[in-house]
């Protein structure tokens, strides 16, 4: 599978530490609240586990599914709730797990629901951050990694379902999705 990667951008262990003082900055932040920290499926579910063990205070976890890329690696534009919370955030301080902030439309959409559901606060964590693709003015609150314009999987990201397990983020080789 690592034979699909052109480049490996971070390793498992750099991955980690980072994860580690993005948690302990987090737990530092929110250290008097029960913040609601919601994933946003599939791609921040490897995030999401990794970043709740490095915060040390309460926090309650729930899951949304938005529709972003499909199977392609080019966004539709289209944004829609596929799965919805289980929990009613009125109120609660959200932070939102997310796997890549690439045209920032995902997030700028979910944000505003939250808010319009009367959420005390929203704030954005991501893995990872592609500026120069941002289509809203959306920026994450917390971030681990920024990286460049080029279509990443691992950690996470897949394409078409694979590549979620590979515990480094990389960019795919063209040649695997030339022929879309
Ligand atoms: P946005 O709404 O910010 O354009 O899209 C965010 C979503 O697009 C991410 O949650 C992720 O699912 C997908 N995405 C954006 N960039 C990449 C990438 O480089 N690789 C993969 N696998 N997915 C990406």
């Amino acid at each position: 599978m690592l034979d699909d990667l052109e480049s490996i951008l971070f390793s498992r262990e750099q991955i980690a530490d980072r994860v580690q003082e993005v948690g302990r900055t987090i737990s530092r932040d929110y250290a008097s609240t029960q913040p609601l920290v919601i994933g946003v499926l599939k791609g921040a579910f490897v995030f999401l586990a990794d970043l709740v063990r490095r915060i040390d205070i309460p926090v309650e976890i729930d899951f949304m599914a938005i529709s972003s890329y499909g199977a392609s690696t080019k966004s539709s534009g289209v944004v829609k709730i596929i799965k919805d919370l289980d929990v009613p955030v009125e109120g609660r301080h959200v932070l939102v797990v997310e796997d890549i902030v690439d045209t920032g439309m995902t997030l700028s959409y979910l944000r505003d629901v939250l808010l319009r559901r009367g959420a005390a606060s929203v704030k954005i964590v991501t893995a990872f951050d592609k500026p120069a693709r941002r289509v809203v003015a959306i920026a994450p609150d917390y971030c681990c990694f920024e990286v460049p314009n080029a279509f990443l999987v691992g950690y996470g990201l897949d394409y078409s379902e694979r590549y979620r397990h590979l515990p480094c983020v990389g960019v795919l080789r063209p040649d695997i999705y030339s022929g879309e």
